[in-house]
């Protein structure tokens, strides 16, 4: 979807709103890939700012994705309100500026996939409690317990402890 803003621009209105949705079904971020469950709900406003257009509103989504500890699904939903510049007038580029202007049109699938990209948090947990998967064997420690000797430390951190001994 093309958002045009050249009446901004050219100052033949003061504010567009945008209330839509926008379908984008998974966000990749490095290797990791959040899964979208609905169509993205855009809710704001853009204004002139001096010589730049802010975009300012809020982003609700359904997201599925793992838990960084289990690797469980996680479905969660998320609202998310930003504020951003669209475009300076001078063109001049700004890391400001999330979205390519062209035509005084702008994507505002791009707008929304990049703000994601940013504005999610890094890691998804499916409970703050998460146990997460056993180091030896990789049990899921939410589900059973596991026979591994939780005592057993790694080898090199004894060896490290007794050097530190050792002053
Ligand atoms: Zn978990
Ligand atoms: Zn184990």
């Amino acid at each position: 979807m093309k958002i045009n803003i050249s009446d901004l621009i050219f100052k033949k209105c003061d504010k567009i709103s945008i209330e839509t949705k926008v379908d984008i079904e998974n966000i990749r971020r490095g290797c990791e890939l959040i899964q979208l469950m609905k169509p993205v709900s855009v809710n704001g406003n853009l204004y002139r700012v001096e010589e730049s257009i802010l975009f300012s509103g809020t982003l609700d989504v359904a997201i599925q994705t793992e838990c960084c500890r289990c690797l469980d699904e996680v479905i969660t939903n998320k609202s998310i309100s930003f504020d951003e510049i669209i475009k300076a007038e001078n063109e001049e580029e700004t890391q400001d500026i999330i979205v390519d202007v062209e035509n005084e049109c702008f994507s505002l699938e791009d707008f929304v996939e990049r703000l994601l990209i940013l504005k999610l948090p890094m890691r998804f947990l499916c409970d703050h409690d998460c146990k997460g998967l056993c180091a030896q064997c990789g049990t899921n420690l939410n589900n059973s317990e596991c026979s591994c000797d939780k005592g057993n430390i790694d080898i090199r951190l004894v060896k490290l402890k007794e050097l530190l001994k050792q002053d």
